[in-house]
C-alpha cells in the first residue's frame, strides 16, 4: 500500500450534490472550428450539463494526425462560456498549456492519459498550478497501473488543487478487442477503495471507441458508483478530425443521457437495510468455507510436493492440469458460472498450488 492511514489523501466533492446525482461532461474530442464548438455546446446546454469539452492540444499516436488548433481554440472556448453559460474545460500537457488556459478563463483542466503516465509532465503541470486554484482531472495512465494513476493525483493535491476528479478512460492492449480501452474495471475500483471521497467520472467515449457501447459502458460505471460520466460529442460525428467512431450528435447524447440511471450507493429503508444485512452474512458464511476449502486444497498441494519431491518428479504436470481445467469448466458451466469466472479461478488455485509446490521442494530436507 502507498499511503498509510495517517497521510492518506481526502478530497472534498468535485461538485456539490456529488452522491445524488451524476455528473455530465461532454463535448467534442477536438475543438475544429467556432461554429463546431458553439453548435454543440448550444445543444449540449440545453440539455443539461455540468461541464462543456473540447481539446485544444491533441495528442496523437501518429504524426500528421490532426493535433489540434491550439491557442485560437481557446478563444472559442472562452466563446462557448460567454454565450452559453457553460463551464468549459480542455486538456493541458505542460505548464505552457496551462498559462494559456488560465489566460483564457478555463474553468476546468484535465491531464490525459499519455500525461498521466509520466511523472515528469504532471509533476512540471503540478509546479504550475502552484498558487491557482482550478479544479483539475485526471485520466488513468494509459498501461494498468493503479500506483501511477495515484501518484498523478498525489502530484496535484500537493499543489494544493482543492478540486481533483479521476477520469477513467481504460487502458491500452495488443491488438484489436472488444474495447478501444480495456476497463479493467478493477483498477478503478482500486482506486475508489483507496480514496473513498475522490470523485470518479467514466470516460465511456475512449473505453467504447464505438457508439453502440457507449451507454452500456456508462450505465455499467454508474451501476459502480461513479460520480459522472463523459461523453465526446459532435455535431456531424462521422467527419470529426478525431475519434470520429466514438462521437455521437448532441441528440444521441441527450437520448443516452436521459436513459442512464443514477442509483445512489445507500438507503435509509429498514426492509431494503435488513435484506441485504441477512443476504451478506449468508454470503460471509460462505466466503468462510470457500477460504477453509482452499486451505484445505493447499494442505494437498504441500503433501502432492513432497510426494513429487521424493521421487523427484517435477512440479507441473501439464496433462493434469487441462483435465482440471477442462472438469471445472464443465462442472461451473453447469452450475451457471461464467467461463471467464472458471478460467479466472482455476488458474489462480492453480498458481497457487505451484507456488506451495515450489516452497517445498526448496525447502531443505
Ligand atoms: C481526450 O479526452 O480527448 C483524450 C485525448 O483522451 P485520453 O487522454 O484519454 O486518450
Ligand atoms: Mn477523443
Amino acid at each position: 500500500m502507498i499511503f498509510s492511514e495517517k497521510d492518506r489523501l481526502t478530497f472534498s466533492p468535485f461538485f456539490p450534490d456529488k452522491g445524488s446525482r451524476a455528473y455530465f461532461m461532454a463535448g467534442p474530442c477536438s475543438a475544429e472550428s467556432e461554429e463546431q464548438m458553439l453548435e454543440t455546446a448550444r445543444h449540449l446546454a440545453q440539455t443539461g450539463i455540468d461541464l462543456f469539452r473540447a481539446g485544444v492540444w491533441k495528442p496523437r499516436t501518429q504524426p500528421n494526425s490532426f493535433e489540434g488548433i491550439g491557442e485560437d481554440a481557446l478563444k472559442w472556448l472562452a466563446t462557448v462560456k460567454s454565450e452559453t453559460g457553460l463551464a468549459v474545460s480542455t486538456e493541458v500537457a505542460n505548464a505552457s498549456h496551462v498559462e494559456l488556459a488560465l489566460k483564457y478563463g478555463v474553468d476546468v483542466l484535465w491531464i490525459g492519459a499519455r500525461s498521466t503516465v509520466s511523472p515528469f509532465t504532471v509533476q512540471e503541470i503540478a509546479d504550475s498550478l502552484a498558487g491557482v486554484d482550478i479544479p483539475v482531472m485526471i485520466k488513468n495512465p494509459i498501461n494498468p497501473d493503479v500506483r501511477l494513476w495515484i501518484g498523478a493525483i498525489e502530484r496535484i493535491a500537493k499543489a494544493n488543487v482543492q478540486k481533483i476528479a479521476a477520469i477513467h478512460r481504460g487502458f491500452s492492449s495488443f491488438g484489436p478487442g472488444h474495447f478501444r480501452n480495456q476497463p479493467r474495471w478493477q483498477i478503478a475500483i482500486e482506486l475508489k477503495r483507496l480514496f473513498p471521497d475522490l470523485t470518479l467520472i467514466c470516460d465511456s467515449s475512449h473505453i467504447s471507441g464505438r457508439r453502440d457501447l457507449l451507454e452500456e459502458v456508462a450505465q455499467k460505471a454508474l451501476d459502480l458508483n461513479y460520480d459522472g460520466i463523459m461523453l465526446e460529442v459532435h455535431p456531424n460525428p462521422d467527419q470529426a478530425l478525431s475519434d470520429p467512431q466514438q462521437q455521437i450528435t448532441p441528440e444521441e447524447f441527450r437520448a443516452i443521457k436521459s436513459r442512464l440511471i443514477f442509483r445512489p450507493a445507500d438507503s435509509e429503508n429498514p426492509h431494503f437495510k435488513q435484506s441485504l444485512e441477512s443476504l451478506r452474512r449468508q454470503m460471509d458464511e460462505i466466503d468462510e468455507e470457500i477460504l477453509s476449502l482452499l486451505a484445505r486444497r493447499m494442505g494437498l498441494a504441500d503433501e502432492i510436493g513432497l510426494c513429487k519431491k521424493e521421487n523427484n518428479i517435477s512440479i507441473l504436470q501439464t496433462r493434469r492440469w487441462s483435465e482440471i481445467l477442462e472438469r471445472n469448466m464443465e462442472q461451473g458451466l453447469a452450475m451457471g458460472l461464467n467461463p471467464e469466472f472458471i478460467t479466472n479461478i482455476s488458474k489462480a488455485v492453480h498458481q497457487e498450488s505451484i507456488n506451495r509446490q515450489h516452497e517445498v521442494m526448496r525447502k531443505p530436507d
